[in-house]
């Protein structure tokens, strides 16, 4: 497979899975737009890394998935900078963890933007490219939480079950346009967003660190480990080559056997 020629853009991707996805394109040969926060010297040096460790064009957006116009102005700049947007990878997304009643409605509404919208506005912009070239995959990280529920989560869950109905609609859509669109539901995922949901979780549920790690996070997946960001990069790849193509609106989940219970 070889993504040579291809333009791609990774939300969220200064970290974890995203950087993980942005790595495995541009391992294929894709150039890539990788987007998110953090300090600047350390996305400088993400973006220099991705150009010399694979040989691409690596950009950088700071483009906020909360905000729509910033969102429409990303894609933009992406067709400006590569002539195209071939490929568009929906993975920013943030967690909060509280009981329904207290839950801070800021925080609700920060998830849904982040985790569900941001999805809406960036295939909006992409699509009427895509549709042109008569090529597209679009792919969005949903999550386990795409397809059951844990408790605490309201807005997490909500805005996953969301992206996965918008997946199948615009797979839909796009079906006679060589444009495929699927979400990956990877399980437990060591990153930053897990590990800074322990505090919260420990909270919540009155337990230790450990007692979240061993009897909540790996309780639910029946491997007892964590999936790696990279399985989850190697699955996206995968979904945007040509042994794929007939791969769309589907929900691919990587959980170590977490939803076959
Ligand atoms: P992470 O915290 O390591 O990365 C999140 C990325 O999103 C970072 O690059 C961050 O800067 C960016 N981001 C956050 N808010 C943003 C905003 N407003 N605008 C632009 N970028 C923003 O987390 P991760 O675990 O790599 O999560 C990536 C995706 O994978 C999320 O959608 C998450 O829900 C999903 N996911 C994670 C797991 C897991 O166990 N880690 C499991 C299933 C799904």
């Amino acid at each position: 497979m070889s993504l040579k020629s291809k333009a791609a853009v990774v939300t969220g991707s200064t970290s974890g899975i995203g950087l993980a996805i942005a790595r495995s394109l541009a391992a294929e040969g894709a150039n890539v737009m990788i987007n998110g926060f953090g300090k600047p010297e350390d996305i400088e040096k993400e973006r220099a890394g991705l150009e010399k460790d694979f040989g691409v064009r690596c950009a950088y957006s700071a483009a906020d998935m909360s905000k729509p116009d910033q969102i429409a102005g990303m894609i933009a700049e992406a067709e400006k900078t590569f002539g195209a947007v071939d490929i568009l990878v929906n993975n920013a997304g943030v967690q909060h963890v509280a009981p329904i009643e207290e839950f801070p409605v800021e925080k609700w509404d920060q998830i849904i933007a982040i985790n569900l919208s941001s999805a809406f506005h960036a295939m909006r912009a992409a699509v009427p490219g895509m549709k042109a070239r008569k090529w597209g995959r679009i792919i969005s990280t949903a999550s386990a939480h795409s397809l059951t529920g844990s408790p605490f989560k309201s807005a997490y869950v909500s805005a996953k079950h969301g992206i996965a109905g918008l997946t199948k609609t615009v797979a839909l859509e796009l079906a006679t346009f060589g444009v495929t669109v699927n979400c990956i539901s990877p399980g437990y995922v060591w990153t930053p967003l897990v590990e800074n949901q322990i505090p919260d979780t420990m909270k919540a549920r009155g337990l230790t660190r450990e007692q979240v790690i061993h009897d909540v996070l790996l309780d639910a997946q029946p491997t007892k480990q964590f999936v790696t960001p990279e399985q989850v990069g190697a699955m996206a790849a995968y979904l945007c080559g040509e042994a794929a193509s007939q791969i769309t609106g589907a929900n691919m989940c990587i959980d170590g056997g977490w939803t076959a219970q």
